[in-house]
């Protein structure tokens, strides 16, 4: 049995490795990534190393940095695993994947720091080539040095689509506009919260939209009515701006980001008890401020409440500091109370930002009913709506998942399946948390048919 067990090699599970490390235990680490470093401090291909901090910023690049020196600091105390993928957690066992074999893993204590994925809204066009999530957009940028195209429109709801935007530009792509489809007024109405909570991290967001501005990046807030249209991939988006006035741009790529849903699914095989967050619009594991999940089960990180890379990597600590004293180590309470307050800070500011940046669901009260809904099973508004207007019809997700195939695919309605509740609810005209949420079966991400069972110990 290994002592301590961390799915997640991202901000939140590096951090929580170090602590461990430091305290002389030796834990696991898995990844289904080649390289630790998560979504923010994803390390580049060799090549385009040096080309960091260029994509970055300076100061995101020495943040990066130093996260990989000190993970790197704790190297031979650390059974790091990348491309293990854990797709199923029963028995008290955690299995992992690694080319076609499956390995059991059994541990004293488990942390899932299982980070979080872009939150889609489907938008007519949006499966068109050329359209890519506003995080894979990035992946590709900051794993390859590859651009989605060369006329890129950013659009959506999130702090994010700035950043990316900017990142785009760096790296020489026109970047067409940003459409941002939350009022001003709401920021503003958010602000004085946000300034209260991390007044650094505000004034680095301000500066994002002040540089693409000056750069003549056309922004546009209050936006709706979008669309994607193209004959065999995005050539135009279309939208209304908040005055009203109608705009249609020449593209050859979109980027869309609606915020980002957390990685719950082997924290639901565990059987953690989730709860639906108003703010967040999504089911999120209760957990203690810590991170305790269950006996000997942790959660930090974006999997369990999106907060951001700073709090993810201070979640992961925490979650750290509470497996060593449950085993009845002594812990640092001066540092324990300073990362407990600070993390409070950091995610007052990220509930803020949530509002700021509002997912427009209503949206989905007037979507088209030949918008695609489900990507995985070509599965429409239309045909969602229908089922549920049907007599008998469903009342909840995971009824409507049996009866239309939506979210039944690879993706396991990780894209679709927040959507699908938000449109069902408006169908019914009932709160969205009452149509519940996809229940997470294993595999919890798709794995080879012929991957074979091999004891712990095989090498
Ligand atoms: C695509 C994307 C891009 C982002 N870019 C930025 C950015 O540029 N700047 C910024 O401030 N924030 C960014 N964010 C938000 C930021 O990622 C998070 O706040 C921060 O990285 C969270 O850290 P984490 O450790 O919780 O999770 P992550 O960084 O997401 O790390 C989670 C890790 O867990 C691994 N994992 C997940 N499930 C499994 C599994 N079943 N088996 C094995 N491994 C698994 C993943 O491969 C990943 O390495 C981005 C988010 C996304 C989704």
């Amino acid at each position: 049995m290994h002592s301590t067990v961390i799915v997640g090699a991202g901000p939140a599970g590096m951090a929580a490795a170090v602590v461990l490390a430091r305290a002389g235990e030796h834990p696991i680490i898995v990844d289904e990534a080649e390289q630790p470093g998560g979504q923010v401090w994803r390390k580049p291909a060799a090549p385009l190393q040096p080309a960091l901090a260029r994509i970055l910023g300076r100061a995101a690049a020495a943040e990066h940095e130093q996260a990989h020196a000190e993970f790197a600091s704790i190297a031979a105390s650390v059974d790091h695993r990348p491309r293990h993928l854990a797709w199923n957690l029963q028995g008290g066992e955690l299995f992992v994947i690694e080319h076609r074999r499956i390995r059991p893993l059994r541990y004293g204590a488990l942390l899932l720091a299982t980070g979080a994925t872009d939150r889609l809204l489907p938008v007519p066009g949006w499966t068109l080539p050329g359209v890519f999530s506003l995080g894979g957009a990035q992946t590709l940028l900051k794993d390859q040095g590859a651009l989605i195209g060369r006329r890129v429109v950013f659009a959506g709801a999130s702090p994010l689509l700035y950043l990316a935007a900017l990142q785009y530009k760096a790296m020489g792509a026109t970047v067409v506009a940003v459409l941002d489809t939350t009022a001003l007024p709401e920021k503003l109405r958010a602000t004085p919260a946000l300034a209260a909570a991390a007044p650094r991290v505000l004034a680095r967001g301000l500066s994002y939209m002040a540089r693409l501005r000056a750069g003549g990046v056309a922004i546009f807030h209050g936006v709706t009515a979008l669309g994607i249209e193209g004959q065999d991939y995005a050539e135009r988006v279309r939208f209304r701006c908040s005055r009203g006035a109608e705009h249609d741009l020449a593209v050859d790529a979109v980027a869309l980001g609606f915020g980002l849903r957390a990685e719950t699914q082997l924290l639901d095989l565990a059987g953690v008890p989730l709860a639906f967050d108003v703010d967040f619009r999504q089911w999120l594991p209760i957990v203690d401020g810590d991170g305790r999940a269950a006996p000997g089960l942790y959660a930090a990180g974006d999997g369990c409440t999106i907060g951001g890379a700073a709090a993810a990597a201070i979640s992961g600590r925490l979650a750290a500091y509470a497996i060593l004293a449950d085993r009845g180590v002594a812990v640092p309470a001066t540092e324990v109370a300073m990362l407990r307050a600070r993390l409070a800070r950091l995610r007052a500011f990220q509930r803020a930002l949530s509002r700021a940046f509002a997912w427009p669901a209503h949206w989905l009260a007037d979507a088209r009913d030949d918008t695609v809904l489900c990507r995985c099973e070509n599965v429409t508004v239309g045909v969602v709506r229908a089922a549920v207007a049907a007599p008998l019809g469903p009342r909840e997700v995971n009824r409507a998942k049996a009866l239309t195939r939506c979210g039944m695919g690879r993706c396991q309605a990780r894209f679709c399946g927040l959507a699908t509740a938000e449109l069902m609810a408006h169908a019914l005209a009932a709160p969205v948390a009452t149509m519940g949420r996809h229940r997470s079966q294993a595999p919890v991400k798709p794995i080879p048919l012929d991957a074979t069972l091999v004891d712990e110990d095989t090498p």
